[in-house]
């Protein structure tokens, strides 16, 4: 599905933040969201964002993306600074944001028909993205017609149609049923490993669901409150594909126990 960009290998780095800061002007005077965040994140890694509510991590990832102005700190993909939004980043946010009046694949087709791009080649693009996230089939109805989960899948084609290097999600299966959550990361997981690991996305996925986040990821990125901080980074070193029975085995146990306590000291998730 994707094409290689070859101009950075898989696990080499290919996001650098650096000393990034972020204070908002509010009302009633300034929010400090950010301070002083480094990190790297190497092509082909699928790193998750967790923190208390209302630490920065939308922040953290708006700046990914290019959406804010004004933060301090330096941001670059592949060496170049990101300043505003790109077709080289896809974004999923927690609500899919569908436009009502047109179909699934017109909404998915939507960032090819805003940058000019030709629809022929991405209409191709968009039938195999909702083949891959098995929406074959709903190409003519509308959003309301699907359900919660279909309409991620579908935020999730538009996401990757220009097909970017760079894969955010914010939070994307907070509004669903734990159920249709579970099944959405084994789904995410297959999608994100369909492609060969010479190909696969960088994906940064915001969540604030501890086992989701050990479930999915090559590390975990642990914010601590606002104004965030990163308080630690875990490696999860769990064999995939990863199932749902594996979270239970003792060295997934581990994994989310270290995540965890660090919480436990910082007063809790939410
Ligand atoms: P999270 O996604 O971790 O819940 P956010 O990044 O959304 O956190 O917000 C971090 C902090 O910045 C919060 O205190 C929030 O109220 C504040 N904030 C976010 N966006 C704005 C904005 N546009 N103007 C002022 N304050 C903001
Ligand atoms: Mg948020």
């Amino acid at each position: 599905m994707a094409t290689p960009h070859d101009d950075i290998a898989q696990g080499q780095a290919l996001l650098h933040l650096t000393d990034v800061g972020m204070r908002y002007r509010a009302r009633s005077g300034h929010v400090t969201a950010l301070r002083g965040v480094d990190l790297e994140i190497a092509a082909g890694e699928f790193v998750a964002l967790v923190g208390p509510s209302g630490c920065g991590k939308t922040t953290l990832l708006k700046i990914m993306a290019g959406l804010v102005q004004g933060f301090s700190g330096s941001v670059a993909l592949a060496g170049r600074p990101v300043l505003r939004p790109s077709a080289q980043v896809g974004v999923v946010f927690q609500e899919p944001t569908l436009l009502p009046w047109r179909t699934v694949e017109q909404n998915i087709l939507l960032p090819a028909e805003l940058s000019g791009d030709d629809l022929d080649a991405h209409t191709e693009r968009a039938r195999a993205l909702m083949k891959t996230v098995g929406l074959s089939g709903f190409e003519n109805r509308y959003p309301q017609e699907l359900s919660g989960g279909m309409r991620q899948r579908a935020g999730i084609c538009r996401a990757l149609l220009r097909d970017p290097r760079l894969l955010l999600m914010d939070e994307p299966f907070g509004a669903l049923d734990a159920m249709t959550r579970e099944f959405m990361n084994i789904e995410l997981q297959r999608i994100w490993m369909g492609d060969s690991s010479a190909m696969r996305k960088t994906v940064v996925f915001v969540t604030h669901s501890i086992p989701e986040a050990v479930f999915l990821a090559n590390r975990v990125v642990i914010l601590s409150p606002r104004p965030a901080r990163l308080a630690e980074v875990v490696t999860v070193d769990l064999p995939r594909p990863r199932r749902l029975a594996d979270m239970a085995t003792p060295q997934a146990a581990d994994v989310l126990a270290r995540v965890r306590s660090h919480f436990s000291h910082e007063g809790g998730l939410e």
